[in-house]
C-alpha cells in the first residue's frame, strides 16, 4: 500500500495522518443514542460511518476496541440542565419502569442496526451501569478545582477552567462568544453562570432515577458518562472519539472540559464527527413532520415515503456521500441508490460467474490501489463505489467477451469485491442471500430444487408444484428454464 490513512480531526480542523498511541491497538470511542424513542434516520449516519472506519481499521490489521454508549440516563430535555430526563419522561408517559423504556428501544435500535449491517461494537456499556466511576470523576473535577457543589447538585466551573486551558477549542468558540451567547440566569438556578454545566444533579423528590452521592441522592450531567466510561473501557488518552456533529457543542466540548480538569490533558487524539441528514433540504424534526423512524423507512409506512427502502439501499445511500458532507433525503435519492445499489450487486453476481482466460486485459492491482487512495483519503466512501462502479463496467465488459482475467486474477478480483463490497462497506446482497447475509437459505433452496428437478425426471408433477408453490409462499419465486431453473426471493 503506497498511501496512509489520513483522517480530518475536528480538533486541529485539518486532515492528520492516523498513527495509534499503542499499535496495533486502536481505541475508539462513539456517542450511541439516548434510548427513549425508535431509532430514526439521524441514528443511521452516525452508526454507519463509524462502523466503516471500524471495518477499515479492522481490515488494516488493527486490533479495534469500538466502545459505542447507551445513554439511558442524565440526558434532560434541554442542553441547559433543565427539563425532564427524557427516559423518566417517557416512562411516565407509559407507566413504565425507566429500565423498561431503556431496554425495550434498545432492542430496537439493535435490531435497526443489525438490518443496516452495522457490527455490535466490542463493548457497549450503559450511563445507568457506570455511576460509580461517574461519582469518582465529579469527585476529581472537585479535587483538581475546577466543580463546584451548590445546593446537593455539582457544577463545572466553566470560567475558572478557561483561565487555565480553553474551553471552546473543539467547536472553535471563545468564552466571550459563548458568555454572548447565553441567557441571564432566572435567580432559581443554582448555578454561578449560565455556561456551566451540572456533573452531578440534585433529584426532585418526584425524580425516579436516583443513586446516593456525597453531595445529594441525584444522577449525573449527560456529559459525565462519555469521560468516565470512555476512560474506564479506553484508559485516560485513546485514538478516536467520534459522533454526530450535533453533539459537538455542548457534548464533547464538555467532554473535553471534564477530562482535561481531571487528568490534565485532552483524552482522544482524533475528533471525528459525521455531518447530518436533511429531508428534503429541512433539518428533520419532529415538529416539522418529517421524522422518519427506520422501521417506517424500511416498511414505507409514513406520509412523505414514495415507497419502502431496504435497509441496504439505505446503508448505500449514506455510503455515496462522504461523512463530512450534507446528505439530503428524497425519495429520489433514495430510488437512485436502489438502482445503484441493484447494478453493484449484478455486477458481483456477474463476476461469480465470468471463466478464466489466457491473459488478463486489466490490471487488478489497480482495483486495490484505488480502493485504498479513497479509504485514505478521510473515508472517501463515494470515491470506493465509483471505483467499484468502474469494475462493474469492466466484469460487464468481460462477460460479453471485451475482457478477459486469468484465473489467478479472477480469484483476486472476486477476493477484492468481497473486502470491498461487503467486509468493509459491510453491504449484503439483499435479493441474492447466497451471497449476502444468510449462509444457510441458498444451499437449502438449492436442496430443495435438486430434489424437484429428480420429481420432474420422473413426472411426478404434483411433487413438483407443491415445492414451487410452497417456496413461493414464503416469498421465493422458482423460475423453470429448458436446462433447469433459477430462483430468487421477492
Ligand atoms: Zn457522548
Amino acid at each position: 500500500m503506497d498511501t496512509k490513512l489520513v483522517l480530518y480531526n475536528t480538533l486541529t480542523r485539518r486532515p492528520e495522518p492516523f498513527e495509534p498511541l499503542n499499535p496495533p491497538h486502536v481505541g475508539m470511542y462513539v456517542c450511541g443514542p439516548t434510548v427513549y424513542g425508535d431509532p430514526h434516520l439521524g441514528h443511521a449516519r452516525p452508526a454507519i460511518t463509524f462502523d466503516v472506519l471500524f471495518r477499515y481499521l479492522t481490515s488494516l490489521g488493527y486490533k479495534v476496541r469500538y466502545v459505542r454508549n447507551i445513554t439511558d440516563v442524565g440526558h434532560l430535555e434541554n442542553d441547559a440542565d433543565e427539563g425532564e430526563d427524557k427516559i423518566s419522561k417517557k416512562a411516565r408517559l407509559e407507566q413504565l419502569e425507566p429500565m423498561e423504556v431503556a431496554h425495550y428501544y434498545t432492542e430496537r435500535y439493535h435490531k435497526a442496526m443489525d438490518a443496516l449491517g452495522v457490527l455490535s461494537p466490542s463493548i457497549e456499556p450503559q450511563a445507568s451501569g457506570h455511576i460509580i466511576e461517574q461519582i469518582a470523576l465529579v469527585q476529581k473535577i472537585l479535587d483538581a478545582g475546577f466543580a463546584y457543589v451548590s445546593n446537593g447538585s455539582v457544577y463545572f466551573d466553566v470560567e475558572k477552567y478557561d483561565k487555565k486551558f480553553h474551553y471552546g477549542k473543539l467547536s472553535g468558540r471563545n468564552l466571550e462568544e459563548i458568555v454572548a451567547g447565553s441567557r441571564e440566569l432566572d435567580g432559581q438556578s443554582d448555578k454561578r453562570h449560565s455556561y456551566d454545566f451540572a456533573l452531578w444533579k440534585k433529584a426532585s423528590p418526584e425524580h425516579i432515577m436516583r443513586w446516593p452521592s456525597p453531595w445529594s441522592d441525584g444522577f449525573p450531567g449527560w456529559h459525565m458518562e462519555c469521560s468516565a466510561m470512555s476512560t474506564k473501557y479506553l484508559g485516560e488518552q485513546f485514538d478516536i472519539h467520534g459522533g454526530g456533529m450535533d453533539l459537538m457543542f455542548p457534548h464533547h466540548e464538555c467532554e473535553i472540559a471534564q477530562s482535561t480538569a481531571a487528568s490534565g490533558h485532552d483524552s482522544a487524539r482524533f475528533w471525528i464527527h459525521n455531518n447530518m441528514i436533511t429531508i428534503n433540504g429541512q433539518k428533520m424534526g419532529k415538529s416539522l413532520g418529517n421524522f422518519i423512524t427506520l422501521e417506517e423507512l424500511f416498511t414505507g409506512k409514513h406520509k412523505l415515503l414514495a415507497q419502502a427502502y431496504s435497509p441496504m439501499t439505505v446503508r448505500f445511500f449514506i455510503l455515496q456521500a462522504h461523512y463530512r458532507s450534507t446528505l439530503d433525503f428524497s425519495n429520489e435519492a433514495l430510488a437512485a441508490a436502489e438502482k445503484g445499489l441493484d447494478r453493484l450487486m449484478k455486477g458481483v453476481e456477474t463476476l461469480s460467474k465470468l471463466q478464466p482466460a489466457d491473459q488478463s486485459t486489466v490490471d487488478v492491482s489497480q482495483l486495490e490501489q484505488h480502493f485504498h487512495e479513497a479509504m485514505n483519503d478521510d473515508l472517501s466512501t463515494p470515491m470506493v463505489i465509483s471505483t467499484l462502479f468502474d469494475w462493474v463496467r469492466i466484469i460487464n465488459q468481460a462477460a460479453a467477451g471485451q475482457q478477459s482475467f486469468t484465473a489467478t486474477d479472477l480469484d483476486r478480483l472476486k477476493a477484492l469485491f468481497q473486502q470491498i463490497v461487503f467486509d468493509v462497506l459491510g453491504l449484503k446482497d439483499e435479493k441474492n442471500v447466497s451471497t449476502g447475509g444468510n449462509d444457510l437459505l441458498a444451499p437449502v433452496v438449492d436442496l430443495l430444487l435438486e430434489i424437484r428437478a429428480g420429481a420432474r425426471e420422473r413426472k411426478e408433477w404434483a411433487t413438483c408444484d407443491a415445492i414451487r408453490d410452497r417456496l413461493a409462499a414464503i416469498g421465493i419465486r422458482v423460475k423453470d428454464r429448458k436446462d433447469g431453473c433459477d430462483w430468487e426471493i421477492e
